[in-house]
């Protein structure tokens, strides 16, 4: 190629999206980042801006709509969609439609464009898993009409339609599943574990774990997620890869080691489970290390601690700061 890849983001103002951006500038591509903003953030991509138009382009839109862009484009990644159950709850028309209208015409401008797919999906796809760890080959457990069904089924609808697009249109595709993912530009107040924990630890206030706290999770450091899915995209695997880290602790675990890790005097307070909350979740990374040769590098107390600097930061709470308001 005698010029640079040109490379479209949906969802590139996101948490995942914009580290993805990161990574595409970094490898010398033409970046777009396409994000309606709803959840994204453009705070997340502003140091790319630096880059100059030529390099790096935001573009406001909802990719639900038909999607236009002007000259060639060598891949499509579609990672636009609510990702937190609070806020695919409060969203749940718009996480349908990302999921499945804004898959479609992302496909179809990757058809017209002749370039790569890659679609955004998830752990989800299992459900309520009756099988530890989860091998991409396990059809799933999911409840279609429960209110986590509007987050799954978009998803699995997704893989659906990218595998038609494949088999039918002869478009390379690639679907990455994605497990529990954590790093800095995490959304303050998306409602999941991880950043309230750390905002709740950080402030002082107690922890709220869901349920009696021994459901499980395994986390994974964005970077390690980042690498994975770029190894998928340049590979030539069609189907399903599942990329995660396969560190299964609890949530209460979870909250004990971020209070631990602040130095919080904060509790624990126990909520009420959310419906159709999975009880276990675990990556069978089995394919991802055969066929792309990855495994993930970042430990948890490495990845939190990264992550914890972002938080403070974030929230403007100094250590200072911080010991002043649990004083
Ligand atoms: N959770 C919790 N307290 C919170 C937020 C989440 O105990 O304030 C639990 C939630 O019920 C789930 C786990 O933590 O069992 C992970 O939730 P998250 O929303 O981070 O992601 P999920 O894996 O459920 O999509």
């Amino acid at each position: 190629m005698d010029r640079r890849p040109r490379t479209l983001i949906t969802g590139g103002a996101g948490f995942l999206g914009s580290h993805l951006c990161d990574r595409f500038i970094a490898e010398g591509h033409q970046v777009i980042c396409m994000d309606n903003l709803i959840t994204g953030d453009t705070q997340n991509v502003e140091h790319l801006f630096e880059h100059g138009q030529e390099r790096f382009r935001f573009v406001k839109y909802d990719v639900t709509d038909y999607i236009h862009v002007n000259g060639d484009l060598d891949y499509v990644l579609h990672f636009a969609s609510p990702a937190s159950p609070d806020d695919y709850l409060r969203l749940p028309i718009q996480t349908l439609k990302v999921g499945a209208l804004g898959t479609h015409k992302a496909l179809g401008l990757a058809k017209a464009k002749g370039a790569r797919f890659l679609l955004a999906s998830t752990s989800e796809v299992y459900g309520d898993p009756q099988i530890h760890p989860q091998p991409e080959d396990y059809w799933g457990n999911v409840n279609p009409v429960g209110q986590r069904g509007v987050y799954d089924e978009a998803k699995r609808f997704a893989e659906a339609i990218t595998m038609a697009y494949h088999r039918y249109h002869g478009v390379e595709t690639r679907i990455v599943r994605i497990f529990n993912t954590y790093g800095p530009r995490m959304r303050i107040g998306d409602g999941r574990a991880l950043p309230t924990f750390m905002e709740q630890a950080l402030r002082g206030e107690p922890l709220t774990v869901y349920g009696d706290g021994s459901q499980t999770r395994s986390f994974c450091y964005v970077d390690d997620l980042i690498d994975g899915i770029y190894r998928l995209l340049m590979s030539d695997e069609p189907m399903p890869v599942n990329i995660g880290n396969p560190d299964e602790i609890t949530i209460k675990e979870f909250a004990e080691e971020i209070i631990a890790l602040t130095g919080s005097p904060s509790d624990i307070t126990y909520e009420p489970l959310p419906k159709d909350d999975p009880q276990v979740r675990q990556p069978d990374n089995t394919r991802a290390r055969e066929i792309l040769g990855w495994t993930p590098k970042v430990d948890r107390s490495e990845g939190l601690q990264r992550t914890l600097d972002y938080f403070r930061d974030k929230l403007d709470l100094t250590p200072t700061d911080a010991a002043a308001e649990l004083s």
